[in-house]
C-alpha cells in the first residue's frame, strides 16, 4: 500500500510517497507560497506519482486537532501572510480523494522520531525544533498528546540567567518566553550573527543552552518522558546538544526519579524527522 504525505512548513513543502512502516520512496520540495499556488503545486505532484491510499500532513500551525471542529484540518490564527483558516485537510481530501492524517510538524516529527529515529524503544519523548520559531511536539505512554489544542513549548517560560536580565526577547505575544530568547531570530537579534558564527567562547552559548535546559527539564519533569530530541537550525551548531545536556542535568539537580533514563539527543533521522511522521500519519488516518 502506498501512501502520501506532506511536511508543510512556512518556508517550505516536503512532499513525499512511501510505506505505513515510513520508508520514504519518492520525494519532492517546493517553495511555500500562497496556500492556492502552494496547494495546487503539491496536488499536481502527487497526481504525477503512483496511487496513494492515504495521506499525512505535518502541518506548521497553529491548527486544529479536534475531530469534531468543523475547523478541523485547518491552519487557524497565524501569523504568516494569507494561511490563517486554510483548509489544509479538506483540501487534499477532495482534490485526492483519500482518508487524511493530520497534525502539527513537530507532532509528526515527534512521531517519527518515536517509532524510527531517536526515541525507539522509549515510553514517550519529545521533539523540540529550534529554528525560525521554537516547537515541540509531545509523545507520553506512546501517544501523541493533543488535549485542549497542542503543545506549544516554544512560549514556555525559561528562568532568566541572572546575569542577563535586559534583552527583552522578541515573541510578538511574550517577549522573553523561549522563542524570544533561543529561536534563531532572536540570536540575530541580540547578537547580529547566528549561534554558529559567534566563537565557541561568547556568552550567548551557554545563555542559549540554558535557556533551551530549561526546557527539557520542564518536559523531564511535567511529562516523564525518556528523550529530549532537538531539531532545527540552531542545533547545528557545534557542542550545542552537549551544552544542553549537560546544563539540563544540573537543571534536574539529581533529583527526578528516571532520570537516568532521561537524555537530551540529536534526531536520529536528521531532516527527515517530519517527513517520515507525516508517512506514519497517513497509515493512522480514518475518514
Ligand atoms: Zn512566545
Amino acid at each position: 500500500m502506498l501512501l502520501g504525505a506532506i511536511e508543510a512548513g512556512g518556508t517550505k513543502f516536503v512532499l513525499a510517497t512511501g510505506t505505513a512502516n515510513g520508508k520514504i520512496l519518492t520525494r519532492q520540495s517546493i517553495a511555500t507560497t500562497d496556500p492556492a499556488s502552494t496547494m495546487a503545486q503539491a496536488r499536481d505532484w502527487f497526481a504525477g506519482q503512483s496511487s496513494i491510499a492515504a495521506l499525512g500532513i505535518a502541518s506548521f500551525g497553529p491548527v486544529e486537532l479536534d475531530r469534531q471542529s468543523p475547523q478541523w484540518g485547518h491552519i487557524t490564527e497565524t501569523p504568516k501572510p494569507g494561511w490563517s483558516n486554510c483548509d489544509l485537510a479538506g483540501y487534499f481530501a477532495g482534490e485526492l480523494g483519500v482518508p487524511i492524517g493530520f497534525d502539527t510538524d513537530v507532532n509528526g516529527a515527534a512521531l517519527g522520531e518515536f517509532h524510527l529515529g531517536a526515541g525507539r524503544g522509549t515510553s514517550g519523548i519529545a521533539y523540540i525544533t529550534v529554528g525560525t520559531g521554537v516547537g515541540g511536539g509531545l509523545i507520553v505512554d506512546g501517544n501523541l498528546v493533543h488535549g485542549a489544542g497542542h503543545p506549544e513549548m516554544g512560549h514556555l517560560y525559561p528562568r532568566r540567567d541572572a546575569n542577563d536580565r535586559d534583552f527583552k526577547g522578541t515573541c510578538p505575544f511574550h517577549g522573553d518566553c523561549l522563542e524570544g530568547l533561543a529561536s534563531g531570530p532572536a540570536i540575530l537579534a541580540r547578537w547580529g550573527s547566528t549561534l554558529s558564527d559567534l566563537p565557541e567562547d561568547h556568552e550567548a552559548h551557554e545563555l542559549v543552552a540554558g535557556y533551551l535546559a530549561d526546557a527539557c527539564h520542564t518536559v523531564f519533569a511535567c511529562c516523564a518522558v525518556e528523550r529530549v530530541v532537538l531539531g532545527g537550525g540552531v542545533m547545528q551548531t557545534p557542542g550545542l546538544i552537549e551544552r544542553i545536556g549537560r546544563a539540563s542535568a544540573k537543571a534536574g539537580g539529581n533529583y527526578l526519579p528516571g532520570r537516568d533514563k532521561q537524555e537530551v539527543v540529536a534526531p536520529g533521522l536528521n531532516a527527515d524527522s517530519g517527513i517520515t511522521g507525516a508517512l506514519l500519519l497517513a497509515a493512522g488516518a480514518r475518514n
